[in-house]
């Protein structure tokens, strides 16, 4: 099997699992302790915890704490409803092509705005918002298109009108920097190569948060119920894997590129070629049938259009953002790649789907 599909999820890198396994703790061990456990055991634990923490905390910028969650849902659902603007009823502004953890959780509590993107998926620095906005919500890349956003451009139309900038950096962390210019980012493990039911949400010092889950008071309060060392361990060993093999990702990923975009040159590339992720290919052909491609190419993991959204029946939100008509979305694909994919892989799933599109006139 070849997969292709590096922004639904990613392998565990063989570190991660090598500093999980430590912490997994059987009976014999000494490693299964309560990290919140005043105890010698419980503070080996704790030990291990804010070790990880350190590691994570160096996928972001300086000047923050980072809050360990089950999830970059969980991180994002934290930021939004925890947000004191969002409580007192401000306007909450965010770009169509947010992942639904975002759009959903908004729309679910609040006054919202939805800030447009353009026809290459990006939301430009002079787009409108309300003067009323108290917190800006843009995701750093885009899980489907992988389109980046102009952050720090975005960061200054956020502070002219008062508004804290949220920003999801699910698809960004370990890939690049982290805008500096951020209140608050969300980043999940599992996108980077890391393990799955861990995340984390970035906190600018000084900034007030209020928890959505109440209990034990871990993390500063913010966020009860035990941490799982193995999991955070994993998370951290994963994090410190990316930023040291951040140059040497990028370069290897970047010759992929060339050889999907060589490989698929007839095809129409939904979003930006330039201000984009490199490891995602969103392209589409007039009349493609997605799902009988797919089943005909059962050796290669792609998706079509988000993870989320596929098997939804629903066209994918940020297609249609960006001006494609039910038609160009539906014969949409996204494929994507990383660190563990091989030139040979990439060229063989190329052939495997180009002769399937093929065989379909
Ligand atoms: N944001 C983006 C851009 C994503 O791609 C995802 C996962 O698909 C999420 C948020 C949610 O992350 P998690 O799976 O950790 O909840």
């Amino acid at each position: 099997m070849i997969y292709l599909d590096y922004q639904a999820t990613t392998p565990l890198a063989p570190e991660a699992r090598e500093a999980m396994l430590a912490w997994l703790g059987g009976p014999e061990s000494e490693s299964f302790g309560n990290p919140h456990s005043p105890h010698r055991m419980g503070r080996m634990a704790a030990a291990a915890v804010e070790v990880a923490r350190e590691q994570v905390a160096s996928l972001f910028p300086s000047g923050g704490q980072v809050i360990f969650t089950g999830s970059a849902t969980e991180a994002l659902n934290l930021a939004i409803r925890g947000n004191a603007a969002v409580r007192s009823g401000e306007h909450i502004a965010f770009s169509a092509i947010e992942h639904a953890a975002v759009i959903d959780t908004v729309k679910a509590i609040g006054n919202w705005t939805e800030l447009p993107v353009n026809a290459d998926g990006l939301v430009t620095p002079d787009v409108a918002m309300p003067q009323y906005v108290g917190l800006m919500c843009v995701m750093a890349v885009n899980n489907e298109i992988g389109t980046i956003q102009p952050i720090g451009e975005l960061a200054s139309r956020a502070k002219e009108t008062g508004a804290l900038l949220l920003v999801d950096g699910v698809q960004a962390a370990g890939r690049m920097a982290l805008p500096p210019e951020a209140d608050m980012i969300a980043v999940s493990a599992h996108k980077i190569h890391g393990p799955k039911g861990i995340g984390a949400l970035w906190v600018r010092d000084g900034l007030k948060l209020i928890p959505n889950i109440e209990g034990g008071k871990q993390e500063a309060g913010l966020r009860s119920g035990t941490l799982s060392p193995a999991l955070c361990a994993g998370f951290g060993a994963a994090a410190a894997l990316a930023v040291e093999r951040m140059d040497q990702d990028r370069v290897h990923i970047e010759e992929l590129w060339q050889v999907a975009r060589e490989a698929f040159s007839g095809w129409t590339l939904n979003g930006s070629a330039e201000q984009r992720w490199h490891g995602n290919l969103n392209i589409r052909r007039d009349g493609l049938d997605v799902a009988r491609l797919m089943s005909d190419c059962r050796e290669v993991m792609f998706s079509a259009g988000s993870a989320c959204a596929s098997g939804s029946g629903r066209t994918s939100h940020v297609l249609r953002a960006i001006g494609l008509d039910d038609a160009e979305a539906k014969s949409s694909i996204r494929l994507g790649w990383g660190r563990y994919t091989t030139r040979e892989d990439m060229q063989r799933a190329c052939s495997i789907i180009l002769e399937a599109a093929d065989s379909q006139g």
